[in-house]
């Protein structure tokens, strides 16, 4: 039979999220305190003369929105290892998507992040790390992070990823996934720029974020917690506000815009809160998932 390789990556929340205004690249450049949650998806991998890709997706993604076609991050991935050791990079690979589709999740890069080390390990490329970060960096901004996982500062344009302490508090998250559609991460920052238009070039630094982290004080974390992509998100879909102010009243430590939406994202005091919340929600008709964090990055789950 052949071999299998299996790799999971997480979803990450941004914990803080400061955007300056944009570079004469376009981009913009950020400061962000990322955290991984266990919302995953899989990438399993398969020995094949040729290149496939399919899709299984949980009952709450929208597994339309995924392409299954050349423009697919995965495929993406499997070129870059391609050109970096000059050898065809082909497999059967299947994505297993538990994390929303366009949710300010960075799914995808997820996703990116699995394929990259599953096909490293299925076609034995021993891909230096340095390397595999490099790739990571121009697949996308939040790729490298889906690689080391746990909690991290991002700077540039989020891609500049520097490890930190995993810390002794567990944080405890209800995902609410939107059922409306996406929200396009370029649109979002397009809104941010017009309702902002004199904003520093400077990113919101994350300094009360890193200091609640450092503390383990999840209270203090909750007070802390900052979107500059909120107020787009929110003016954009105006039901994410009405969500996040339901979810307050409804016991979490605090509502947020996960990334740039629409996912929203409640930090609980405890399990038994983010159950308690969870259950709330969902009477009221919300698909509401209950993961902790922070968790490792891309890892093998099975295989060799
Ligand atoms: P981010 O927060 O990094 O901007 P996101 O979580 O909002 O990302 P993704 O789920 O990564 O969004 O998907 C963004 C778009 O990328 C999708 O609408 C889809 O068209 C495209 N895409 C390409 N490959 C994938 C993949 N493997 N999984 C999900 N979407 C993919």
């Amino acid at each position: 039979m052949s071999e299998r390789i299996t790799v999971r990556a997480p979803a990450k929340i941004n914990l803080h999220l400061g955007v300056g205004a944009p570079r004469e690249d376009g981009f913009h450049p950020l400061e962000t305190v990322y955290t991984s949650i266990g919302l995953y998806d899989d990438v399993a991998a398969v020995a094949s003369s040729e290149w496939s890709l399919g899709l299984d997706a949980a009952p709450y993604v929208d597994a339309s929105a995924v392409p299954l076609d050349d423009t697919n991050i995965v495929a993406a991935a499997a070129r870059a290892l391609a050109a970096l050791h000059g050898v065809p990079v082909t497999a059967s690979v299947t994505i297993t998507k538990g994390i929303p589709v366009a949710g300010g999740l960075a799914g995808g890069s997820a996703d990116a992040a699995a394929a990259l080390v599953a096909l490293d390990r299925l076609l034995d490329l021993q891909t230096a790390d340095d390397d595999l970060l490099r790739l990571a960096a121009e697949l996308g901004s939040d790729v490298p992070f889906a690689l080391h996982g746990g909690h991290a500062l991002g700077t540039g344009r989020g891609e500049i990823v520097t490890p930190l302490p995993a810390g002794d508090a567990v944080l405890w998250w209800v995902v609410v996934p939107s059922t409306s559609g996406g929200l396009s991460t370029p649109a979002v920052y397009r809104h941010y720029d017009e309702l902002s238009p004199s904003v520093s070039p400077e990113p919101a630094p994350a300094t009360a974020v890193l200091s609640a982290l450092r503390a383990g004080d999840v209270v203090a974390l909750a007070a802390a917690l900052h979107n500059d992509l909120q107020a787009p998100a929110v003016d954009l879909r105006p039901d994410l506000g009405d969500l996040i102010a339901a979810g307050e009243a409804a016991g979490a430590l605090r509502g947020l815009v996960s990334g740039s939406g629409p996912t929203v994202v409640f930090l609980c005091a405890d399990a038994d809160a983010a159950r308690g919340l969870a259950g709330v929600l969902q009477e009221d008709g919300h698909t509401a998932l209950v993961a902790n964090g922070p968790v490792a990055g891309a890892h093998l789950v099975n295989g060799l």
